[in-house]
């Protein structure tokens, strides 16, 4: 399946031909360009990656609630001070996530 791009906006558009319109800018079709086989790839690899990135923020925030939850039982400092430990990794690391999702985005990335 060959994918379009749209000249005015970014969007990724898949399918034999480009829409009539952007779905998202509602540019005409004549504005969008075909991505070589390269571009296609690279943008593939991209979404590939964007969901995985996610599907580790999920796991990120499921790991966060847990340790508050560990934190709240309130067994002994030992537990606690571990727990705090995967507080803070799971805090860090979201927001290291969230801002490299960004940057794929502003670089027309997100497709
Ligand atoms: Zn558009």
């Amino acid at each position: 399946m060959a994918l379009w791009k749209c000249q005015i906006c970014n969007f990724i558009f898949e399918g034999p031909a480009p829409p009539d319109n952007c779905p998202k800018c509602g540019a005409p079709k004549e504005k969008f360009s075909q991505l070589s086989e390269q571009e296609a790839l690279s943008v593939q690899k991209s979404r590939r990656t964007n969901y995985l990135h996610m599907k580790a923020l999920t796991l990120l925030h499921e790991l966060l609630a847990i340790s508050e939850e560990i934190i709240k039982e309130d067994l002994d400092p030992p537990c606690i001070k571990l727990a705090n430990s995967e507080k803070e990794f799971a805090q860090i690391t979201i927001q290291k996530i969230k801002a490299e999702l960004e940057s794929h985005m502003k670089k027309g990335k997100w497709g």
